[in-house]
């Protein structure tokens, strides 16, 4: 049986788990995971934060038990750390035996990026993409003005929430002013600039602004650009397009052995917007057929 490892459990690497199983029977299929959850709607996350979603429940797509049935391994809290290609071995964190595999699937999506400014690793200083984010925004005691750093469908749903949960005003600090499409939830502004450092003692109590303007704030969130999650692919010499993984129409990398979808790739031969959900989770099925196609299965 070829050893098929799946990096990511997120929509793409879920759907290509699941239909690599579903359509042979010729892979021994692993998915691994960072995150201390199975596969979960991350487009619900906002909803968690208002409290629209009562039960964390909801927002999962599946439970653990759901792999073990389907005869996929499931690894969760395990971060991938490196990648040896010419033995074909992945390093996990924590843990000192690697893992083998005969074709890799990099399905690891991208993370928000919390820039390096002063003050950017005080208390109260959030990036928000992940459920875990979601619970540690929740726990905070917010009890003054938020700030949400960049101004995209994440930052204004997650201001609508904000504002309505702690009943306090949210300001949106971004570079580009909002266009006419984006209507402004109550009680949420939108300043134009961005963070130059971040003020408080050990926690959070305003940032300044390039334009001089100091903002009072009990916490700050990071919702603004994202890099694609390669690291653990450093010095393997995969080609990469503005840091995702480059693909052929076949998914496949720079390595014939490594495929990529989902968020974390990019076709090589035309210009590709950022992925959404539903362009993600087609990612899946299609790498699962490409994957059966190109084995002969
Ligand atoms: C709050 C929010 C709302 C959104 N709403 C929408 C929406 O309405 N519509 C829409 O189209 N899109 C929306 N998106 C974007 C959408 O969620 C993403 O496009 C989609 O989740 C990308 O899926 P993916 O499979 O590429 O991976 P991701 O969802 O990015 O997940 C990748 C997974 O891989 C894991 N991982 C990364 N590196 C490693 C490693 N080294 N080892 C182990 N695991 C690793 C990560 O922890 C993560 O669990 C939203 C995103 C957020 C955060």
């Amino acid at each position: 049986m070829k050893k098929i490892i799946i990096v990511g459990c997120s929509v793409s690497g879920h759907t290509a788990a699941v239909n690599l199983k579903n359509k042979s029977d010729k892979f021994e299929v692993s998915i691994i995971t960072e995150e201390n959850y199975p596969f979960y709607d991350r487009r619900k996350l906002t909803e968690l934060i208002s409290g629209n979603i009562n039960e964390e429940k909801e927002l999962f797509v599946c439970e653990e038990e759901f792999y073990r049935k389907s005869n996929i391994n499931f690894l969760k809290d395990s971060a991938v750390v490196s990648a040896n290609i010419s033995k074909k071995q992945l390093s996990l964190k924590d843990k000192q035996a690697s893992l083998n595999f005969d074709y890799l699937v990099v399905a690891s999506g991208q993370k928000p990026v919390v820039p390096e400014i002063p003050g950017s690793r005080k208390t109260g200083v959030f990036s928000f993409y992940s459920l875990q984010d979601a619970k540690d925004i929740t726990a905070y005691f917010i009890d003054e003005q938020i700030c949400l750093v960049g101004l995209n469908d994440v930052s204004l749903h997650l201001s609508e929430a904000l504002a309505a949960k702690y009943q306090t005003g949210v300001k949106i600090i971004s570079e580009v002013a909002p266009s006419q499409a984006q209507a402004l939830p109550v009680g949420v502004e939108v300043i134009q600039s961005k963070p130059q450092e971040i003020i408080g003692e050990g926690q959070v109590q305003a940032v300044k602004l390039y334009s001089g303007k100091i903002i009072a704030a009990s916490a700050v969130i990071f919702t603004d650009s994202r890099q694609a999650n390669v690291g653990f692919l450093k010095n393997c010499g995969i080609e990469t397009i503005d840091s995702r993984l480059a693909v052929d129409d076949l998914m496949r990398t720079s390595n014939k052995d490594i495929f990529a979808c989902g968020s974390v790739a990019s076709r090589r031969d035309a210009f590709q917007a950022e992925k959404t959900w539903e362009d993600c989770l087609n990612d899946g099925i299609n790498l699962a057929e490409n994957l059966i196609k190109i084995t002969g299965d």
